[in-house]
């Protein structure tokens, strides 16, 4: 297939990929490089094999399809590169690119469908997705079916079963549309992106995070007609898709008047701080996505940045902490992080080795590509074991969850919490 035949409207950049002198300084940073040692699973080739199919030199064939859906899209290679290759944005690209010229099998395209159309954009499915999981969960069904190990025969199910968060009602949807006022004088007027499955199965670590910002001397507003960042849209190759769902967070929120627009998922903050890049060619936005992202804080960043309220009682336990590829690589927040935990009384900090390395969760990868995302697990467990924490703080849900899926597994049963699900708890142990 000539490159003319191909709809290259996403394709990635001859520009960009231009900038790889193919030297090889990415490969050790990979982690499906690491585990594979094939040249085709790792950042350099996989730019290569991209320029042979924007240039027309190869067919858009499953296989090359099957090496882009391996590469957990982490960005470890970008923080590795001393080229200045943007390789998120690459693989972002090559993915559009593949959607817009390659049907994937009906099952999957349905699949697809239902969660990145449908799902993640409309809060009553949400809502009742999230109903349903409760209930599966509260009945002692979940129970039965870990113990009984009923859908072994399964395989997939199994692992995605395992893998399934939990109900936190109250969802926090309910929040939605609230304002909370500062403790003290006001300092800053926030705006707090709730996320979307984030509200039904990480209710408490908004709350937790509305609480800490509260503490510090913030008045916490929570838009109404917020919605999805599109972050995983993004990550699958729907673009369009994203770029409604970008617009319709600028419009909800960028002219409230606030200091900081905030998030506490990695992930998600990623995408929201690359809305003039989603957005470059749409004149009407543009200029206002280059706003946006100039205001998009994630939370770690912004708490790290101000004085912190330090009034916080005494934790005495050992943590570890696993950096979120897209705070780390993404958005380059490795400090916040570790900086807000020195501050906890009594805490015990204990740095593991390759602490950037992906811990195989990416979004809905573990779910895609469960054997690689297993591996990686299992080698990152063996690391946090080494450490001795008995907690593994994380700065994004997705990680929080497989982590908690490798605490089970691999671990030692450690708790998994959020940065600021600790400074929370520190907070409200705070005797004066
Ligand atoms: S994004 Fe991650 S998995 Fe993909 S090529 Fe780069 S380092 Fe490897
Ligand atoms: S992506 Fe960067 S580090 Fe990797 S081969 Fe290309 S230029 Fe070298």
């Amino acid at each position: 297939m000539a490159a003319s035949n191909l709809n290259n409207t996403e394709a990635p950049l001859q520009k960009d990929l231009d900038k790889c002198v193919h030297c090889g300084l990415c490969l050790n940073a990979c982690p499906t490089y690491r585990e594979l040692g094939v040249e085709m699973d790792s950042p350099r080739g996989r730019i290569y094999q991209m320029v042979q199919i924007t240039t027309g030199q190869a067919e858009m064939s499953q296989t090359y399809v099957d090496h882009m859906d391996l590469c957990l899209a982490c960005r470890a290679c970008e923080t590795a590169c001393p080229s200045g290759v943007q390789y998120g944005k690459l693989i972002e690209a090559a993915r559009a690119h593949i959607e817009d010229n390659r049907p994937r099998p009906l099952p999957i395209r349905l699949f697809r469908w239902f969660i990145f159309g449908q799902l993640l954009q409309t809060r009553w499915m949400l809502a009742l997705a999230g109903a349903g999981l409760y209930l599966y969960q509260l009945s002692g069904l979940q129970k039965f079916v870990r113990s009984s190990g009923i859908l072994k025969p399964f395989g997939k199910l199994a692992e995605i079963e395992s893998l399934s968060p939990n109900a936190e009602v109250p969802f926090f949807f309910s929040q939605i549309g609230k304002t909370f006022p500062a403790e003290g004088s006001r300092k800053y007027k926030v705006a707090f992106l709730a996320g979307c499955i984030q509200n039904v199965t990480f209710s408490r670590l908004n709350e937790a995070t509305v609480r800490v910002l509260q503490k510090n001397g913030c008045e916490v507003h929570i838009p109404g007609a917020q919605g999805c960042c599109g972050a995983l849209h993004v990550h699958s190759g729907r673009k369009e898709d994203a770029r409604k769902l970008a617009r319709n967070n600028i419009d909800a929120i960028l002219d409230g008047g606030f200091d900081a627009i905030i998030s506490n998922t990695g992930g998600c903050g990623s995408t929201l701080k690359e809305y003039h890049e989603l957005l470059e060619t749409d004149e009407k936005y543009h200029d206002r996505a280059l706003e946006w992202v100039k205001k998009m804080r994630d939370v770690n960043e912004f708490l790290g940045s101000i004085e912190l309220n330090t009034n916080m009682g005494p934790m005495p336990m050992t943590v570890t902490y696993q950096d979120s590829c897209h705070l780390a690589h993404g958005q380059k927040v490795r400090v916040g992080p570790r900086k807000l935990l020195a501050a906890v009384p009594q805490l015990n900090f204990k740095e593991m080795p390759m602490s950037d390395l992906c811990c195989g969760s990416a979004g809905i990868y573990n779910v895609v590509q469960s054997e690689m995302a297993g591996q990686l697990l299992k080698n990152k467990m063996g690391y946090v074991n080494g450490t001795g924490a008995e907690v593994i703080v994380a700065s994004n849900p997705g990680c929080m969850l497989q982590l908690d899926a490798g605490a089970r597994l691999h671990g030692k049963g450690q708790r998994v919490m959020h940065v600021v699900q600790v400074l929370d708890e520190a907070y409200a142990k705070f005797k004066s």
